[in-house]
């Protein structure tokens, strides 16, 4: 069957045709066959230059050798136990030895349930209830942070199910934006328990915060005994060596981390302090569990990813990233188009629109149509980014220099063509 046929199938068995949301697009996503190094090929026989790379796990391209050879010995010799292992201790070492707020870590499955569990270690520490997140930051699907903004920032439910009461605990103000922070804390401090933020916000393309945003963050949760969470599941292991907060060198309480740290496989992870960390259960009262937690196959695939992830990596990654924002920059001066390119590292998006962009707020008046078509056109000339502009595009150490020079080439084609 080819994609389309696959999609009509798809639509009968899974709802919308797919396991997640953002993999549905029009007129119908294509079905994915096989994935090499910086290549995804699709059933229908195309191959794409990948810039989706599974929303960001994919850091050093699909296939990567260690990690088949190191996870299929590790398939040969038991995928669950059920005890503990000593893989998961030198992973937790390697997660601390590289993270600067980190002196305890606490594995679980995904990202969601990384934040999930941190707010509740967050609640669980503070003895307070509230949560502060930021419009259009994505912490995962669960109760707590699936929540937009209500008059004043109190949360309103962001999807059918989500009792009004629980979405009432969370917080949501504009990024970027010290006032609200300041008004907030200013009224509600005793009630704060953790102010949650993507140090870099992937979800809505690939903002960052303002010069001191962060450490404005850090300096007045430190003030109101509020904890800091930093949500790098995509930034963790993706922006440095030591994550985000080593490239912004603002350190939090707790961080999450989830899509690289897998190096491929379902993984989630939060850490902290000893003190904080250890209120979790079983030497703490803060509970979290998970059959899966810690599992033998992630945590094989986190460590030879980790291993590989060593500090000149980065710095051949991060050229990678200049060259195509570089190349971004000037065929959107060639072509004098009011657009905004935006990244950093290996991260990478164009906003369609100009002006400042600060916040959720400033994204949303992108012009979504346009992007749309650039999307559909790339796709058409083989390279494959997250179809919304509200996603970020991701650079593997996979890539070569060829497929970047075609990358750069092929955006400036599909820009003309958009804007013909
Ligand atoms: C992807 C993502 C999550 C959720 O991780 P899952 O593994 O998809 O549950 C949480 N926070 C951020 C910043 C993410 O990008």
């Amino acid at each position: 069957m080819n994609s389309r046929e696959l999609f009509i199938e798809a639509k009968k068995y899974l709802p919308g045709g797919v396991d997640s949301p953002i993999r549905s697009f029009n007129p119908y996503p294509f079905f994915a066959k096989e994935a090499h190094g910086s290549k995804i090929l699709d059933v229908d026989g195309n191959s794409y230059i990948d810039y989706c790379l599974g929303y960001g796990p994919g850091i050093l391209g699909h296939g990567y050798k260690d990690i088949v050879k190191v996870v299929s010995r590790q398939l040969a010799i038991g995928t669950i136990y059920g005890t503990p292992t000593e893989n998961e201790v030198e992973l937790a070492k390697m997660v601390v030895d590289r993270t600067r707020c980190a002196e305890m870590v606490r594995f679980v499955n995904s990202g969601c349930e990384a934040t999930m569990s941190a707010i509740r270690l967050a609640r669980g520490f503070t003895e307070r209830n509230k949560v502060v997140k930021f419009d259009g930051a994505y912490h995962g699907c669960h109760d707590s942070v699936l929540v937009k903004s209500g008059s004043d920032g109190v949360g309103k439910p962001d999807s059918l199910g989500i009792p009004d009461d629980t979405a009432k605990n969370t917080f949501s103000i504009p990024f970027n934006d010290e006032e609200a922070v300041n008004c907030l804390v200013d009224k509600h401090k005793d009630e704060i328990a953790t102010i949650i933020v993507e140090p870099v916000m992937g979800n809505i393309g690939c903002l960052q915060g303002k010069p001191g945003f962060l450490k404005f963050l850090r300096d007045i949760t430190e003030e109101n005994d509020i904890l800091l969470i930093f949500d790098e599941v995509i930034t963790g292991f993706r922006l440095a060596y030591g994550s985000a907060q080593e490239y912004f060198n603002v350190v939090p309480d707790l961080v999450t981390f989830g899509k690289i740290l897998g190096g491929g496989f379902s993984i989630g992870a939060f850490a902290g302090g000893k003190e904080i960390m250890e209120m979790i259960t079983p030497s703490g009262d803060v509970y979290q569990a998970g059959t899966f937690n810690g599992n033998p196959i992630s945590i094989s695939g986190g460590i030879t990813t980790l291993n590989a992830l060593n500090h000149s990596i980065y710095e051949s990654l991060n050229k990678k990233g200049d060259f195509l924002r570089g190349s971004i920059v000037d065929s959107i001066e060639n072509l004098s188009l009011n657009l905004t390119p935006v990244g950093l590292a290996s991260m990478f998006q164009i906003y369609f629109r100009d002006g400042d962009i600060l916040n959720y707020e400033d994204v949303k008046k992108s012009d979504l149509d346009k992007f749309n078509l650039y999307f559909k056109i790339l796709l058409k000339n083989g390279v494959f980014i997250p179809p919304s502009q509200f996603e970020c595009c991701f650079i593997s150490n996979a890539h070569n220099n060829e497929d970047l020079e075609k990358t750069s080439n092929i955006i400036h084609d599909t820009l003309k063509e958009v804007f013909k």
